[in-house]
């Protein structure tokens, strides 16, 4: 029988830590952003809380766009892809 893949509809790879060192890459990622392009701490809580809010959000990537959220969100100059805004 084959084996049944769990779908999370709210979460993002902070939650699954532990399964996998994708969010290990996340956190090194926003770490070497130049700060310029680093989406602060707060703005970057926000995009993520839409998100999980989003009925896109699948397994911490976007289905709008394929992208993990988390790096997504992370630079400043990025967006929504259904809202074409800044989250
Ligand atoms: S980036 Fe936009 S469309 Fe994608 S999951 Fe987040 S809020 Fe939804």
């Amino acid at each position: 029988m084959a084996e049944q893949k769990h779908i999370c509809r709210r979460c993002l790879l902070q939650d699954m830590a532990g399964e996998n060192d994708y969010y290990q890459s996340v956190l090194r990622y926003r770490r070497t952003l130049p700060a310029a392009k680093r989406t602060p701490d707060g703005a970057y809580a926000a995009r993520l809380a839409a998100c999980r809010a989003c009925e896109q959000l699948e397994n911490a990537t976007c289905k709008a766009c394929g992208c993990y959220v988390e790096m997504r969100a992370a630079r400043l100059d990025m967006h929504c892809p259904l809202t074409r805004a800044a989250w």
